[in-house]
């Protein structure tokens, strides 16, 4: 089986620098002694290493298009991806992957480390060998990420810990498999969405994402929408609820709509099913024409809301294809 690696930055390749950690390692020759080590053929690997290589807390939509790019370009002469990603947004840019490829046919496992390769103590090893095996598994197609010896679909996934090795979880779904001998996969895995045909690659839009917080005022969150964005991301409370009695500032939301501008109302629960309409704090922006996540995570409706921009898709169907799977993201039932 031929594998391809993109290495795009992190921690996993990153050494000491007098401002902090910063891209530095020998990637390619630490890679090489791990393959070797295996007992695998090196010239069943091909490699590239994006430039720059960059800390993921800098990764933009343009980040997530050169990664596309990377792996469509060797679609043909791999059978299994492989991508090094720095752990803070590296659900963010597994979730936008997994819309641009729910056409690619073949596995790409997103890993990286807490701790540098250098380091006695780090993950690196465990990740990237865990990462290798559920490429090479046969048994996982679509755009997953595998961390503390777990596999989780892409978008399905955040970033739960700063330090910890088992850094990540599916708070809705949970893992697909977790490692052992043998591995354990779960039952019900697979991925299902709709796919979409020929996208057009991500391009930066401006998205407002902002958070409820107890004594929010109307004032304040309307000059947060000011000028427009081209969406919203409201993160409200449990299932979708908003202070409705703080005065006006259902109606900022309401106008904001009236303009033309999706709102998409996520909840500030890792584990949510956003129902608006649930309690009479949801239901004015609902009637509005807000748009529940269901369950999705924060960092799969951000990316699905930059991907559905990136498309061209308009304020009207918005919400229709906020709602509908393109690649398992979200669960029907949760709608
Ligand atoms: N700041 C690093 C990054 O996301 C953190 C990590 O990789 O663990 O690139």
């Amino acid at each position: 089986m031929r594998i391809h690696i993109t290495y795009t930055g992190g921690t996993i390749g990153m050494i000491e620098s007098p401002n902090g950690l910063v891209p530095g390692a020998d990637m390619r020759g630490w890679l090489h002694r791990l393959i070797t080590d295996a007992h695998l053929d090196p010239d069943l690997f091909s490699f590239t290493e994006l430039d720059p290589l960059i800390d993921s807390s800098n990764a933009t939509p343009d980040n997530w298009q050169t990664m596309i790019d990377d792996l469509r370009s060797h679609r043909d002469e791999a059978d299994a991806f492989v991508v090094l990603h720095g752990t803070d947004t590296m659900s963010y840019s597994s979730a936008a992957l997994s819309y641009a490829l729910a056409d690619f046919g073949k596995p790409v496992i997103f890993t990286g480390s807490q701790h540098p390769l250098g380091k006695i103590e780090s993950d690196a090893t465990a990740n990237v060998t865990g990462a290798l095996n559920a490429a090479m598994s046969g048994r996982f197609h679509g755009v997953g990420l595998f961390f503390g010896h777990h596999l989780f679909a892409g978008n399905r996934v955040s970033k739960s810990s700063s330090w910890a090795f088992e850094g990540f979880s599916a708070p809705s779904t949970g893992p697909l498999a977790r490692t052992g001998t043998p591995w354990h996969w779960y039952a019900g895995s697979a991925l299902q969405g709709e796919g979409w045909a020929s996208p057009k690659p991500y391009t930066r839009h401006d998205v407002a994402v902002i958070d409820m917080a107890p004594g929010i005022s109307a004032a304040r969150l309307g000059a947060m929408l000011e000028p427009r964005p081209e969406a919203v991301l409201l993160r409200a409370y449990g299932v979708g609820n908003v202070p409705s009695d703080e005065p006006g500032l259902t109606d900022v939301i309401a106008d904001v709509l009236h303009d033309g501008v999706p709102v998409v109302i996520a909840s500030q629960c890792q584990q949510a099913e956003v129902l608006l309409g649930h309690y009479e704090t949801g239901d004015a922006i609902a009637r509005a024409g807000a748009i529940g996540s269901g369950d999705m995570t924060l960092e799969a409706t951000y990316a699905k809301i930059m991907f559905l921009l990136s498309q061209g898709v308009d304020a009207a169907d918005f919400g229709t294809w906020m709602t509908r799977s393109i690649a398992g993201e979200i669960s029907p039932s949760s709608l």
